[in-house]
């Protein structure tokens, strides 16, 4: 190939970087100035140019046009900056990215699959350029982050957390494929915008909808095999936990925003008991918003306490309340509840507002998970406060504008008292001369790790148990000096250890289980899972 086609393919580029040698044997004499400068120099540099930026979007922007420009230089921006850029490749900007994708849409990054491509996804996957695929993330754009429904603009999101996958998880980037399928969207604003991208109708359901999914699961296994991961993201509810069932049992699949959200949230509730004292049986749990995240969360506390405590899962259940938009689910709601709500409906008089539930029920542990902004009152606060010496208050919705209570906000209203930890990252807080930083409750902390333990164990099945066992992985990394700061969560600036760490349980498990189909078992699951984690550094070229 050309030196000017290298220069242009983001795989091979290294830029300034390319050495005497190399730009003899590959005709770049000329096309690059005379210098020639490090990899650090090129990261210092980019890291200079961004930080420049005021606006995060733009920010976004000049990562995007990074990744596109030289793909090693990407990855090692992101893993040298990891607390830094995270906010910036993902939530909260990634939420914005998607709200304007349709303007700020340049060359498209992963696959788009939409009805017109019905009857022809196999033909459409081989369009992608690479063959080896390890895992792929999917959304249908119904339910991005707390941004409703976004459509296909929602492509965001699976090459966000695609790159999270490598940068944190070690994935090569070539093994990872983002698909958004689009089957419309309702969201009227984007209907009528001349930039919308997708398609122009009301989004499919029932039959049509099923069976185009259908199509594109067959179609991934029958391309890819039984090993490749698939990541459900940022589909609604409805169709969510459905998928998820339906897709369980025959393929590798695993959904982030049930799941993936669960066995964080463990983690840290796990971690916390070091702070309160105590185990997860000794707590009662009320969550408002029972969707994905919070059924899936009080699912995952549930099970893992009916481990710990040999007591069955019904039992265990019996502690966890939620409420969701019509109020405190109870039993008299049953017959009209979702499938996943039911486990929750306990014996209770109906209650609307929070506050009231709050003090009748009593809860040492409060979760926000309904997507909705600003609904940690100082009067819920206050109410947790008066309850509990160390009430723990974790604010999961995203982005940051819908966050139940801000950072300052649940230090300031519980006296310094409250264990908080948030979705969407905040800035740490004084109060009264005390220093708290909040943690931030980031899917990131798992899945790439699960994602690599499930890969490199050639696991084809995804079971609970590993979930828990990544769980724990997590919540064990969380140091002393890390508590001090009120913190439930190991700070981000080591995650590819803790992914290695994670990766490891989760193969541990898998072997267990007899998932696992990559024999024989690696005798160090750590060591291994190191081994496998791609390293941006720049390859020379003869
Ligand atoms: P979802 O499946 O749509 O569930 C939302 C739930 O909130 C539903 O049960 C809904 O009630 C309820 N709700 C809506 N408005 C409400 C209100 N005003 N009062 C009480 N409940 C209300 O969404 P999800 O996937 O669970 O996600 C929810 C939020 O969690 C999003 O903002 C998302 O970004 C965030 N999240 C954070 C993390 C993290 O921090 N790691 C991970 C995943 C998700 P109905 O059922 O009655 O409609
Ligand atoms: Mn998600």
């Amino acid at each position: 190939a050309s030196g000017y086609s290298l220069l242009r393919d983001p795989h091979h580029n290294k830029g300034l970087a390319f050495s005497e040698k190399e730009r003899d044997a590959h005709y770049l004499r000329g096309l690059l100035p005379p210098t020639i400068v490090s990899h650090e120099i090129q990261v210092k540099k980019m890291m200079h140019n961004i930080r420049q930026y005021q606006v995060p979007l733009q920010k976004y922007m000049a990562m995007m046009d990074l990744q596109e420009m030289n793909e090693r230089l990407f990855y090692k921006l992101l893993i040298d900056n990891v607390e830094e850029l995270l906010p910036v490749v993902y939530t909260p900007t990634v939420g914005e990215a998607c709200q304007k994708y349709g303007s700020i849409f340049r060359r498209p990054q992963g696959l788009f699959i939409s009805l017109k491509e019905k009857g022809r996804i196999r033909e459409v996957l081989k369009n992608w350029p690479e063959r080896n695929i390890q895992v792929i993330v999917v959304t249908d754009g119904e339910r991005i982050l707390g941004l409703g429904d976004l459509g296909c603009q929602g492509m965001g999101i699976p090459v966000g957390k695609l790159s999270l996958y490598t940068a944190l998880g070690g994935v090569r980037p070539s093994a990872c494929l983002p698909v958004t399928i689009d089957v419309g969207t309702n969201n009227e604003k984007l209907l009528n915008d001349e930039f919308y991208i997708g398609l122009r109708q009301r989004r499919a359901t029932g039959q049509d909808y099923a069976e185009l999914l259908h199509e594109f699961m067959c179609a991934v296994k029958q391309n890819y095999g039984e090993r490749v991961l698939i990541q459900f993201e940022d589909f609604a509810n409805h169709n969510a936990f459905d998928l998820l069932a339906k897709y369980g049992t025959t393929h590798l699949v695993f959904n982030d925003d049930i799941q993936g959200t669960a066995s964080v949230v463990l983690a840290g509730l796990i971690a916390a008991q070091k702070l309160v004292g105590g185990s997860l049986a000794d707590h009662r749990y009320l969550f408002l918003g029972a969707g994905e995240a919070g059924t899936g969360i009080a699912e995952l506390i549930a099970l893992e306490i009916s481990k710990q405590t040999n007591v069955p899962l019904d039992l265990a259940r019996q502690n966890i309340w939620l409420v969701d938009s019509k109020g405190l689910i109870v039993s008299s709601r049953k017959e009209t509840l979702q499938h996943f709500k039911k486990p929750w409906a306990h014996e209770h008089g109906p209650l609307q507002n929070l506050v009231d539930v709050v003090k009748a029920i009593r809860p040492t542990v409060l979760i926000g998970t309904s997507g909705v902004g600003r609904t940690f009152t100082k009067e819920v606060v206050e109410a947790m406060a008066s309850l509990n010496e160390k009430p723990i208050i974790l604010a999961l919705s995203n982005p940051t504008s819908q966050s139940e209570c801000t950072a300052q906000e649940a230090y300031r209203w519980s006296e310094g008292r409250a264990i908080f930890a948030s979705g969407s990252p905040f800035a740490p807080v004084e109060y009264e001369g005390k220093v708290f930083v909040p943690g931030q409750a980031n899917n990131a902390y798992i899945f790439p790790g699960f994602g690599l333990g499930l890969i490199m164990s050639g696991a084809i099945r995804v079971h609970d148990n590993m979930l828990l066992a990544a769980s724990e992985a997590l919540a064990a990394e969380v140091t002393q000096e890390n508590f001090d700061k009120g913190l439930i969560y190991p700070p981000f600036s080591n995650i590819r250890m803790i992914s290695a760490n994670i990766a490891a349980s989760v193969a541990a498990k898998a072997y267990e289980l007899g998932l696992a189909t990559r024999l024989p078992q690696p005798v160090d699951l750590v060591k291994f899972a190191e081994s496998c984690m791609y390293s941006p550094a720049y390859r020379n070229y003869r």
